[in-house]
């Protein structure tokens, strides 16, 4: 049985401890690497001095591979191409964007360096299977190692429309790296278009059908693999003692109150501002819902190394603060606004105390947390998700309440419309969304996109 050799960034691996914070991909990820005797490569996280060398170990039944950056290549590779480049272009922000040579050098340099790391590794028949936007090249440079191994590319974030990629200084030279992969994963329909369309217009490419595209010579396969949540874990953990407690505590402190929840990383593609305004909105449209209602916003710092993430904390302090100022009483506070992260248990009971899950990204690859929402709700008094349309996952919860977070008077019409919603209607939608939830997880994710792989012919490249 070939090995599969995953590499990406941050390796994960559970620790036996702290399985509890791990999240599902990695709980997923790390299954299939302890049945199959395989190995997760990827950079230990750790800034050093680098001499190439790698550090092998077992992490919680996995072999763990991890090699060092050093400051630079954090500089560059990290905060630089993969952080100030690619995530804001490819989440539609090419105004954030910024791009500088020596960062898409630190990009080629370290891309490099993984695959000189890990081609020594590698036996004939080990599946690779690459992971998000810090590696897109790898496996041309695994190819200049001679690996002739199948290989596998997975994009976690969306794949951005033609126009906007074209933005990079570039791209043309990225996308051309993409052919060495005998096959690359999107989450969602949308991506698989958009990079065909960029393919076909702009790579003078060919549409073979069957998934099909050729272009510089070389065929790859291209296809959408919506990643799901571990939900049947997810669902065990909202019973937890821990769940009940934190439901319970929200419960007393609602006292009597509707509660929404937010719950993301403090990035600008979660479309948080618009958020608040379209909150600030609805309390004025609605104001029979003056201290009887409030949200209860979950905004994680990160990457507070980059300026744009420094930026959208101030405005959102800001915001928040100009919301409550403004609408606030003696004995209310509209929202909740809370700069700290929470355990994955503990999340969960948050959730099911929730009456409203308000999911409004301007732009996500697909949104782990609106699947989470629904696996922790109580079947028998489940609360309503609302989810941007520009989420990826909204190609699969279509019974979720689907807005444009762009329009704000819609949004504000949306959440009195998921307040004032009968229990038979909260249930049905409940109940084909979990359906959803359960079928399309984690595992049938990783088991899909492997078996794929697997069936690649090696012809092709
Ligand atoms: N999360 C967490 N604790 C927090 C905030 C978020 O464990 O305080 C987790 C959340 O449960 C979810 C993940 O972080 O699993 C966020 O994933 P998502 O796909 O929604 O967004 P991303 O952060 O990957 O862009």
């Amino acid at each position: 049985m070939s090995r599969l050799i995953v590499i990406s960034n941050r390796v994960s691996a559970p620790t036996d401890k702290a399985g509890v914070a791990v999240g599902g991909l990695a709980m997923a990820l790390s299954a299939a690497l302890r049945e199959g005797n395989g190995m997760w490569f990827g950079w230990s996280g750790e800034v050093a001095e680098t001499s190439g060398q790698i550090s092998v170990q077992r992490i919680g039944g996995v072999t763990v591979a991890l090699t060092h950056l050093d400051e630079q290549d954090v500089h560059e590779y990290y905060n630089g191409y993969a952080n100030k480049t690619l995530w804001p272009l490819f989440h539609y922000r090419p105004d954030l964007v910024s791009f500088e040579r020596s960062f898409d050098e630190g990009y080629a340099r370290v891309n490099q360096r993984f695959a000189e790391g890990v081609a020594p590794l590698l036996v004939e028949d080990d599946l690779i299977w690459v992971q998000d936007y810090h590696l897109i090249p790898l496996a041309a440079k695994l190819r200049e190692q001679g690996a002739k191994n199948r290989i596998g590319f997975f994009l976690h974030i969306p794949w951005p429309a033609m126009r906007i990629l074209m933005t990079l200084p570039k791209h043309l030279e990225l996308v051309r790296t993409m052919f060495d992969y005998h096959l690359i994963g999107f989450q969602t329909e949308d991506s698989v278009s958009a990079f065909r369309e960029y393919v076909l217009n702009h790579a003078g490419g060919e549409d073979l059908g069957d998934g099909r595209v050729k272009a510089f010579g070389k065929v790859t396969h291209i296809a959408a693999y919506p990643i799901g949540i571990d939900a049947k874990e997810f669902v065990e953990s909202s019973q937890s003692p821990t769940a009940a407690a934190y439901c319970k505590r929200m419960r007393t402190s609602q006292n009597g109150r509707k509660m929404m929840i937010g719950v993301e990383r403090l990035d600008y593609s979660k479309g948080l501002e618009e958020r608040f305004v379209a909150y600030d909105q609805f309390l004025r449209d609605y104001p029979q819902y003056e201290n009887n209602v409030f949200l209860l916003q979950i905004a994680t710092p990160s990457r507070e190394e980059v300026d744009a993430y420094q930026d959208i904390r101030n405005r959102l302090d800001s915001l928040s603060g100009h919301i409550n100022g403004e609408h606030a009483q003696v004995d209310w506070v509209p929202i909740r606004y809370v700069n700290r992260s929470y355990r994955r248990d503990e999340l969960a009971g948050i959730y099911r105390a929730a009456h409203v899950g308000l999911v409004t990204p301007l732009r996500d690859g697909m949104n782990l947390v609106a699947k989470e929402y629904i696996a922790a709700q109580d079947p028998d008094d489940p609360g309503v998700l609302i989810l941007s349309q520009f989420a990826g996952s909204a190609e699969q919860m279509k019974d979720a309440l689907i807005v444009n977070p762009f329009d704000r008077e819609a949004v504000s019409e949306t959440i009195h419309e998921a307040l004032s919603m009968p229990l038979a209607e909260r249930k049905r939608r409940y109940e084909a969304l979990m359906h959803g939830v359960m079928t399309d997880d984690v595992v049938s994710w990783r088991e899909a996109f492997v078996r794929d792989l697997k069936a690649e012919v090696l012809e092709t490249l």
